[in-house]
């Protein structure tokens, strides 16, 4: 399928590993180009490096903290006003609420609600006058089903999602789509790290975890960032201008509800 969007310009954040960078690599493979971003230049550069010779598209690297405002001035001056965002950010640290203070909840608030609001804020209205705009917001299968140990982040994506249930109608009418795309278990970095966390708190191994954790994927296995990538590329395609202010999981199966 032609998706439409080849030479249009897409800024994806902390796209250097996991699913950001899915998202960027399957966005290229459909022609368009990118502005990418993380913190680590290495990786982020080497990133850049496999996206340009897969696809052939322009990709602009900016090493940068988007939950900072200096980090977002710098990717939004690369490309003030794109066709195409996706919001991402690293996510908040597993644990229990009785060790948090309001510095890690303002923390996760950051970089999980108000990272993703303050760009949507400076990208949408020159989408809106040009009648084209995607905007994915990376958020988490946690929004539909808590997981315990990452309360940081049930609540600030929850914030995020309750915002752009509004506002995502509200700019329906100009061609600008907002949707929340929920991953369950993928096998990225992020993953690894969160099993690593539940292994020390319960005194079991690693693999143990991991084991258990895919066992409970009714697909029988974790997902591949690429298929993730796929359909945040399709979110993002003109055939999908009837799509706006949804929260697709993609989890294997995993989310237990009827609907
Ligand atoms: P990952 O493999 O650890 O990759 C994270 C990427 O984000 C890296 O490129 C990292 O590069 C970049 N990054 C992190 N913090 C950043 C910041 N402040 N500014 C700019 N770039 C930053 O993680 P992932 O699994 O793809 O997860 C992506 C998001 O999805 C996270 O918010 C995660 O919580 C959420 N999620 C993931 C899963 C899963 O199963 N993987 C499930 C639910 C939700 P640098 O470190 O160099 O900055």
């Amino acid at each position: 399928m032609d998706l439409g969007i080849a030479g249009k310009w897409a800024t994806v954040c902390a796209a250097s590993k996991g699913l950001g960078r899915a998202c960027a690599a399957s966005l290229a493979a459909n022609g368009v180009n990118l502005v990418i971003n993380a913190r680590g230049a290495e990786a982020l550069e080497a990133t850049a490096r496999d996206i340009r010779a897969a696809s052939g598209v322009e990709v602009i690297t900016v090493a940068a903290d988007v939950t900072t405002p200096e980090g977002r001035a710098a990717l939004l001056a690369a490309r003030p006003e794109p066709d195409i965002l996706i919001n991402n950010a690293g996510g908040p640290p597993p644990g229990d609420f009785r060790d948090w203070d309001e510095a890690d909840w303002i923390a996760a608030l950051r970089a999980n609600m108000l990272t993703a609001i303050e760009l949507i804020k400076a990208v949408l209205d020159p989408m809106a006058a040009r009648g084209f705009g995607r905007i994915v917001n990376i958020t988490s299968s946690a929004v539909k089903a808590p997981i315990a140990e990452l309360g940081l982040s049930n609540g600030a994506r929850s914030g995020l999602t309750g915002f752009v249930a509004g506002l995502a109608r509200a700019v329906a009418p100009s061609g600008v789509t907002i949707n929340n795309l929920l991953p369950g278990r993928f096998a990225t970095e992020r993953l690894a790290a969160n099993f690593a966390f539940v292994a020390r708190r319960t005194g079991r191994s690693v693999e143990e975890v991991r084991r258990e954790a895919e066992s409970r994927i009714p697909v029988g296995r974790f997902g591949d960032p690429h298929e993730f990538g796929e359909l945040c590329a399709y979110l993002c395609s003109v055939q999908a201008a009837y799509i706006t202010a949804q929260n697709l999981l993609i989890d294997g199966g995993a989310y237990p509800g009827t609907f």
